[in-house]
């Protein structure tokens, strides 16, 4: 699917701007296998990139304008560099923008004297279905500007502008997993990231070798009170940090379950646990990986979908339906990720077994009267890469 889609991007930039582009850079997806709702509470996640990609094809021109056109939109987007500002741009536009601005605001450029850009943004990754198609243009946007414009950043740091350039430019609060996993991710691995150092490094998953896959069951559900939600766990673990005397619940073991559960009330104390205990699972996965490899994690998974379940309480009854059922066809763990209150579940799955377990999920779907989920598998892959 990728080789046509750099055909094509190609193709769309000579048609827009009447030139070849200059090069031709990319940026993939993510998915979560463990560690959900760690981020914000400075913990540990462990996402990994995967087999889907924002491509960006783009050159330079002797003005000092950008020009950013995409598959979403049949208008070009144009802006003078200089008006380059968070509310000078709205829409999808302020994604690959929003980057060319941070470069700038985290000093990595001087903006007043760099040539404009002609961008162009083809896309596979599937938008807003937990895919983190946001973290995919900034990714391929970042490493195709970085280049353009002579500038020497590490991926890290790149993620960084990326993670900025989405909260301060597009307005929306996110963390840096989306970013790092995007920008670090490699083939058949994961990446370990400490949220609170920022540090990430790539761990092997090894699936090839084991005959393994990750099928993703998006339940096309979503509950009108998942922002809510969201917001309230998010208070309730600042509010159990400050009761137990932490600037974070990093700053909890599992050891100090019990001191928690004599000061919280019993909601906080759940919460608390959730996010304790997801921690410590997030480290457990990586030393299983290293010792046992994948076979070695589904009771971390299943651990991990039970605690959202019953002490985070995020899930809905079809990501339960998803994940027991995967659970009971053969999966070797399944947990629902993201947010919660709907969005998509995953299943770590014997090659061999996917089709029997697609026919599963959408049999008990219908069983309950669900409207039917959308399942695919998802390879851990390269992460962003200059492709020409
Ligand atoms: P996701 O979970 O997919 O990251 P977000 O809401 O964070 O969802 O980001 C999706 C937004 O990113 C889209 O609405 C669009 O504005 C922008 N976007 C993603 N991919 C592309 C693309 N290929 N071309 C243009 N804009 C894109
Ligand atoms: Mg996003």
């Amino acid at each position: 699917m990728s080789e046509d889609l750099r055909d094509i991007v190609r193709r769309e930039f000579a048609e827009a701007y009447g030139a070849e582009p200059a090069g031709l850079w990319s940026s993939p997806g993510r998915a979560n296998l463990i560690g959900e709702h760690t981020d914000y509470n400075e913990g540990f996640v462990l996402p990994f990139a995967i087999d889907r990609r924002t491509f960006a094809a783009a050159g330079l021109r002797d003005d000092r304008v950008i020009r950013v056109g995409s598959t979403f939109s049949d208008e070009v987007a144009e802006i003078a560099i200089d008006e380059l500002a968070p509310d000078a741009v709205s829409g999808w536009a302020a994604y690959p923008l929003g980057i060319a601005w941070a470069l700038g605001q985290r000093s990595h450029v001087d903006l007043a004297a760099v040539p404009g850009v002609d961008i162009m943004l083809e896309s596979d990754v599937p938008v807003g279905a937990g895919l983190s198609s946001s973290a995919a243009i900034e990714g391929a946007v970042g490493f195709a500007l970085a280049e353009l414009w002579g500038i020497e950043i590490d991926r890290v740091e790149l993620a960084r502008v990326g993670r900025y350039a989405e909260n301060e430019f597009v307005g929306a609060p996110t963390g840096i997993m989306d970013q790092m996993a995007s920008l670090l991710g490699q083939d058949d691995s994961v990446v370990f990231i400490d949220c609170r150092s920022e540090e990430a490094e790539a761990v092997p998953l090894r699936l090839a070798e084991n005959d393994l896959t990750i099928l993703v069951i998006d339940t096309q559900v979503e509950h009108q009170h998942a922002n809510g939600g969201y917001r309230e766990r998010r208070a309730s673990c600042e509010a159990g940090a400050a009761a137990l005397g932490v600037s974070s619940l990093r700053d909890v073991t599992v050891d100090e379950l019990p001191r928690a559960r004599e000061l919280l009330d019993d909601v906080t104390f759940r919460r608390v646990r959730h996010v304790v205990t997801e921690n410590q699972r997030v480290l457990d996965t990586v030393a299983a990986l290293a010792s046992g490899g994948p076979l070695a994690i589904g009771e971390l998974l299943d651990a991990s979908h039970r605690s959202m379940r019953d002490d985070f309480e995020i899930s809905v009854p079809e990501l339960d339906l998803a994940v027991e059922t995967a659970q009971e066809n053969g999966a070797i763990g399944a947990r629902m990720t993201g947010g919660g209150f709907g969005g998509s579940a995953i299943a770590l799955v014997p090659r061999g077994l996917v089709s029997r377990l697609q026919v599963a999920i959408d049999g008990a779907f219908a069983e309950h009267g669900y409207g039917q989920p959308v399942t695919f598998t998802v390879t851990p892959s390269e992460g962003a890469r200059r492709e020409a």
